[in-house]
């Protein structure tokens, strides 16, 4: 018997040390306490082997003092994680304070106890084989410290018990499953001690409550919140969830579905939901998993519903179950549909844009071709000196008008995305002689001289968009010059060779003007923004320039950036890579090239009395102002006040060129070039140069498609409409 007592105390031990081997892997405040009370088990138990085992009444006696201090040791540690568990931390800090005193009485009311062997009938029991055991049988002195032992357990289960009453009844499963489970083990110790068993298990009681509790705490109480707080959660979705189990039943709806299929849970069972019918009247193959969007009828109206149909596989692929996952995106529907119709609104809002500015540059540049040619006319011809300054100053304004509708017009095409980058053979030092002749009128007003530094190894020809990099390097050195009372405005060229066939071109522009703060440097190059609004307000500009300038450099592979000190000037630097087309350096740089271009110097490029052209406009002053820029070379006009008069005139004469404009009312320039073409004989093998104030990007590809030979944009230059007729008109009629 003994044996059988020593065996299962020594099982007992390792299935403690296991498990607390179990409760290390989880370390927080609780678990500690209940690592605590299995060790004080284990040794409780550990002093039960020996008292069985042993015979020695001394090494018994102390044994019996260990096993009960560890009764003791492991109560107060159950009235402490109690303590814990219900977040009284003010009586924990109290019991851990008094208990140890408590204890301490009890141990010495214990000893003397049983010195005095007023305490215990010891050796009283006499087991099968003949031995004496010891016996925790109770005298009335016991009685003390059975109160001293349990009354914490009892506050324990108190302090649970009020935490249970007073939570809410979402949360009274977490107290009430540690109150029952101390409730059940102290009932299983009482119901045990009263079958007067020669030994005292009750440790191993404490010890299994220990694990129980690590048990409760640790997995079954947050799982069982875990689940009334998902079945919460999700019945508060806006969408709407049907899980299946294998067999297709409905294990569960949430709230959203009920609602949605109108499910009256007491009146369906689930197997007879809308779902579980469709799902079972499918056979295991053909319900395959979908996303997909239907449309139904719910409370009146016509709602869009995305399904979300998938199945809960196994390890092995197995179907375990399956769910619905459904969603009413009627409000998503609509709110696409406004946007997709805010998107054709803003399409049609852009087109719109577009066709303004077609429209406002053909009619703006009408104006502004006649008031350029004619005022070109006056250049010319007149000699009285304050009427050639007059003359001058239209000349000035015109083109600066002519400047900003070409700048807004510039940017709608890069806006729109229909600038394009041309790249052509071009000097350098043109490029710069150009943009500093350019500019140089307006610094010659301000006294402001224009220093150029050219780099002597640049390249002679290189392939770039020239147009466009003048465009950037004018408007640059043009800001310079506006923004600068005194000192001077620099421009340097530097290059740098990158390959055998291409280089970085790095152009600098400075000045010592007013200079831009910290923080407007920052917003320089947004469109429409001016800074320092202030000092400039007398200076014209759109704030459009930089933006384009940026723009620009972006599209061609390059960067602009700008430094600038308030009060002391500013420097932009943009750089760009560039192929080389002649690899000769193109030395010392001098402006003198230019000089020889001057307008005053103006002479006819060729003569031809014996051409005869026909020009088509339906506006009187520029059909005479062609005719006044292409008199002296004497070329035979006739000029025909819209379409009508121009095939009238075709049906009697022959001539050799035709310069038509396109915007006429009808018969506009187009359908009058198809109807002289169609009528045969001479006229319709002509050449046809479409004149036209259309100068949006691709409007010249789109004249030459309709079947115009040539295409000259308004405000026509007297060089370039000489250059077009030299290039049409028959040779033999051309002499110098
Ligand atoms: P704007 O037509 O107004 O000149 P820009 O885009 O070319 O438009 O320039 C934007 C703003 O940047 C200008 O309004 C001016 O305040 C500032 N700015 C540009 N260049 C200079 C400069 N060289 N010195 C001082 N301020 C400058």
């Amino acid at each position: 018997m003994r044996i059988l007592f020593i065996s299962i105390a020594i099982f007992s031990v390792l299935l403690l040390m296991y498990l607390l081997y179990i409760l290390n892997k989880k370390k927080n405040r609780l678990n500690d306490v209940l690592r605590r009370i299995l060790l004080y088990a284990m040794l409780g138990v550990s002093a039960n082997i020996i008292i069985a085992s042993g015979d020695n009444r001394l090494l018994n006696n102390i044994c019996f003092a260990i096993y009960f201090a560890s009764i003791n040791f492991i109560t107060y540690h159950l009235l402490i994680y109690c303590l814990i568990y219900t977040n009284r931390q003010r009586f924990e800090m109290f019991v851990t304070k008094i208990y140890k005193y408590v204890i301490l009485v009890d141990a010495v009311s214990l000893f003397v106890s049983v010195w005095s062997k007023t305490m215990f009938t010891m050796y009283t029991m006499v087991i099968d084989d003949g031995t004496l055991a010891f016996q925790t049988r109770p005298t009335p002195l016991f009685n003390i410290h059975l109160l001293l032992c349990y009354l914490p357990i009892v506050f324990g289960m108190g302090s649970l018990f009020v935490s249970t009453l007073q939570s809410h009844s979402f949360y009274k499963i977490k107290y009430f499953s540690v109150f029952s489970a101390i409730v059940s083990i102290v009932i299983l110790n009482i119901v045990y001690m009263m079958f007067n068993l020669p030994f005292d298990w009750s440790v191993l009681f404490y010890g299994a409550a220990a694990f129980f509790l690590f048990y409760i705490s640790n997995f079954y109480v947050p799982k069982k919140l875990m689940n009334k707080t998902l079945n919460l959660a999700v019945d508060s979705m806006k969408e709407g969830l049907l899980l299946f189990d294998a067999e297709r039943n409905c294990i569960y709806i949430n709230k959203t579905a009920r609602r949605t299929f109108n499910i009256d849970k007491d009146a369906l069972t689930p197997s007879d939901y809308p779902l579980s019918v469709w799902l079972k009247g499918k056979d295991k193959k053909s319900a395959e998993e979908f996303v997909e969007t239907f449309d139904m009828e719910m409370d009146g109206a016509i709602h869009s519903i995305r399904v979300d149909f998938k199945h809960c596989h196994s390890k092995k692929y197995h179907i375990l179950g399956s769910f619905f996952l459904f969603e009413d995106i009627t409000e998503d529907v609509n709110l696409m549909k406004s946007l997709e119709e805010a998107r054709a609104e803003a399409y049609k809002a852009n087109a719109a844009k577009s066709m303004f500015l077609a429209n406002m540059s053909h009619e703006i540049r009408t104006p502004i071709n006649s008031i350029l040619g004619m005022n070109e006319m006056i250049l010319r011809e007149a000699t009285d000196k304050n009427i050639l300054e007059y003359a001058g100053d239209i000349d000035n304004s015109g083109n600066a008008l002519l400047s900003l509708i070409n700048n807004i017009l510039d940017f709608s095409k890069i806006e729109s995305g229909k600038m394009e980058i041309k790249p052509e053979e071009y000097c350098v030092y043109q490029l710069v002689r150009e943009c500093y002749h350019l500019v140089a009128p307006r610094a010659l007003i301000k006294d402001l001289p224009i220093r150029i530094e050219c780099d002597e190894n640049v390249p002679k020809t290189l392939i770039g968009d020239m147009s466009r990099i003048r465009q950037v390097l004018v408007n640059l050195l043009t800001n310079s010059v506006k923004y600068t009372k005194y000192g001077h405005v620099g421009l340097k060229l530097l290059w740098e060779e990158t390959s055998q066939d291409t280089g970085k071109l790095t152009f600098t522009v400075s000045d010592t003007g007013q200079g831009i703060s910290e923080d407007d440097i920052n917003r320089l190059f947004r469109v429409f923004q001016r800074v320092d609004e202030d000092h400039n307000r007398n200076i014209e500009g759109t704030g459009l320039g930089l933006a384009i300038c940026r723009e620009l450099m972006t599209m061609m592979n390059g960067t602009i950036e700008a430094e600038s000190s308030k009060g002391i000037g500013s420097k932009f630097t943009v750089s760009l890579p560039q192929k080389i087309a002649d690899h000769a350096p193109s030395g010392t740089f001098s402006l003198s090239e230019k000089e020889e271009k001057k307008r005053d110097k103006y002479r006819e490029s060729f003569h031809a009395p014996d051409a005869k052209i026909l020009v088509v406009d339906d506006i009187e002053l520029n059909l005479k102002l062609i005719g006044a820029l292409l008199k002296k070379t004497r070329v035979q006009i006739t000029t025909a006040e819209g379409g009508n008069k121009a095939i009238e005139f075709c049906e009697k004469e022959k001539f050799d060129l035709i310069l038509m404009d396109h915007m006429m009312p009808t018969p506009d320039g187009v359908e009058t070039m198809e109807k002289i073409k169609s009528m045969g004989g001479h006229n319709s093998k002509i050449p046809f140069i479409v004149l036209t104030a259309n100068a949006i990007e691709g409007a010249d590809k789109t004249y030459l498609a309709l079947g115009f030979d040539g295409y000259l944009s308004k405000p026509v230059l007297g060089a370039d409409l000489e250059a077009a007729l030299k290039k049409f008109l028959p040779e033999d009629k051309i002499k110098d």
